[in-house]
């Protein structure tokens, strides 16, 4: 046998964070890096006696999540307690769906390298998540916040439809663009607020599903992709050497690139599920779905063809620029202040998505505003600074984000336009190279195009460009 004879299949769990204000079951602040508990009442610390309500804001969002992954939305579901005991969560048991989720049965589109694929959605529920273990290295302790204790989830699950890394890249990059464009959820994955359990078995083509292992918790991109790379080899590595994969709870190390089996509490997986009794059902009517659906914010799928059809964009940079709804409405809003389209779209594509690249960073963490931006095209389009001069502008607008005139007027690097001042430098670069001058003369364009990069260089990039062009040539011509 070899590798080829294989097929990965691939489950998704996603857990993310509802933007509500308030917590599921209390009132109690769902903003997060406050100092350790001090978000927290009864409620969510798990007292006795204290019962949790509700917020409305929860079903809502877990409902506009289902209409936007195609979901059937159950008119009637309801809580169930899933028993499990450990120390970030108080009540010993979380407050989830068991057997009637709020949605069911959805889909999203993913782009492969074959065209389009369905990745089918089992499932929607709503849950609480739970507190935070805070390791202390240096006492040896463990400390118990429970500010997150009581967050609204919704949990996500996948049908084992996604069949490489690749696609669970494209997927949960989908996922969390839809979800962002509703927005239901912030999705920082640096928060946590975006996060997966990565399931993934191996099988021979033809035969029935194999066993699969799970790695929980995960949010980069980045180790989720490895890890199902990994696995995917590991696996198969087991059954050509005629040994079995065991179903198990694994742990994703980044350093070593590698997984390691975990001694996990829920490998005993008996839940103990039970309806939730401090909770009524939840009944929806048609109306209320029908109001949420008729209230959904625009969708990145019709985002795109809104681009394509009016703005007449490329794929790539319709690609790059919806994916992400913060770039798109940083696209739209600097665009509607200065009225250049096309530079904005560039600079986006090019460079703020290197720098975000190179700085691990999510376009939402970008520092500065539209109008920062949008001021930037303006003093090129004006001539001010030149556009290698913009690059310098923007890498110090992610670190000191201030408006581009001042950073411009402040480090002096405004764009010389003085001919006086240019035809000096013009003389002085010509004097070095006669060289230059004679193969011009021989017809050769490229040693223009030299003169003139020595030029910039000599003056850090300060001279206009098209001047420098007109004076080299008058000059040469001389
Ligand atoms: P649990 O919570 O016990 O992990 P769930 O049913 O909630 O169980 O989730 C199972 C996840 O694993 C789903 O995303 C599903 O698509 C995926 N899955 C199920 N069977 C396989 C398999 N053989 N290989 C890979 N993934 C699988
Ligand atoms: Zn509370
Ligand atoms: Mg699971």
């Amino acid at each position: 046998m070899s590798r080829q004879d294989y097929e990965a299949v691939i489950g998704l769990e996603v857990h993310a964070e509802l933007a509500t204000k308030t917590k599921i079951f209390c009132n109690c602040s769902t903003k997060f890096g406050g100092a350790p508990n001090t978000q927290v009442c009864p409620v969510c610390m798990g007292m006795p006696g204290a019962l949790p309500v509700l917020n409305e804001k929860v079903v809502e969002y877990a409902v506009k999540a289902g209409l936007a992954t195609n979901c059937t939305i159950s008119q009637d579901s309801k809580n169930d307690r899933k028993n499990y005991f450990y120390p970030d969560t108080p009540r010993a048991y979380q407050i989830s769906q068991f057997d009637k989720p709020l949605c069911e049965h959805g889909y999203i589109e993913i782009d492969t390298e074959n065209g389009k694929k369905k990745i089918r959605i089992l499932r929607i529920h709503i849950e609480d998540d739970a507190g935070k273990l805070n390791h202390d290295d240096f006492s040896g302790d463990s400390l118990v916040d429970l500010n997150r204790a009581g967050v609204p989830l919704i949990e996500i699950v996948s049908e084992p439809d996604i069949a490489s890394p690749e696609e669970a890249d494209s997927y949960l990059k989908k996922l969390k663009s839809i979800l962002e464009y509703i927005e239901v959820s912030d999705c920082k994955m640096e928060e946590g607020s975006y996060r997966a359990d990565v399931n993934v078995s191996v099988h021979k083509k033809g035969e029935k599903l194999g066993t699969r292992t799970e790695c929980k918790n995960m949010s980069s991109f980045r180790s989720i992709s490895r890890e199902i790379e990994y696995e995917i080899e590991r696996q198969i590595d087991l059954l050509e050497a005629g040994e079995r994969v065991k179903q198990q709870t694994l742990r994703w190390d980044d350093v070593s690139g590698k997984t390691f089996s975990t001694r996990d509490k829920e490998n005993a997986d008996d839940y103990r599920y039970f309806p939730e009794p401090d909770l009524v059902a939840i009944k929806l009517s048609d109306e209320y779905i029908e109001n949420i659906k008729q209230n959904l914010p625009e969708l990145p799928e019709s985002r795109r063809e809104r681009y394509f059809n009016e703005y007449n964009m490329t794929e790539k940079e319709v690609g790059i620029i919806t994916a992400s709804k913060y770039l798109s409405d940083l696209f739209e809003s600097a665009s509607n202040i200065c009225g250049n389209r096309k530079a904005v779209s560039n600079w986006i594509i090019s460079d703020i998505s290197r720098i975000l690249n190179e700085k691990e960073m999510e376009p939402s963490a970008i520092p500065f505003t539209a109008e920062h931006l949008a001021h930037m095209v303006q003093i090129i389009d004006k001539g001010t600074i030149s556009s290698s001069i913009g690059k310098k502008v923007l890498e110090e607008m992610f670190e000191n984000p201030r408006e581009p005139e001042e950073i411009v007027k402040e480090k002096g690097w405004a764009q010389i336009s003085d001919e006086g001042e240019i035809r000096k430098v013009v003389s002085k670069i010509l004097e070095e190279n006669p060289q230059s001058i004679a193969d011009f003369k021989a017809g050769k364009d490229r040693a223009l195009g030299f003169l003139v990069g020595q030029a910039m260089k000599a003056t850090k990039g300060k001279a206009n460009p098209q001047m420098l062009n007109k004076l080299f040539v008058e000059e040469m011509n001389k």
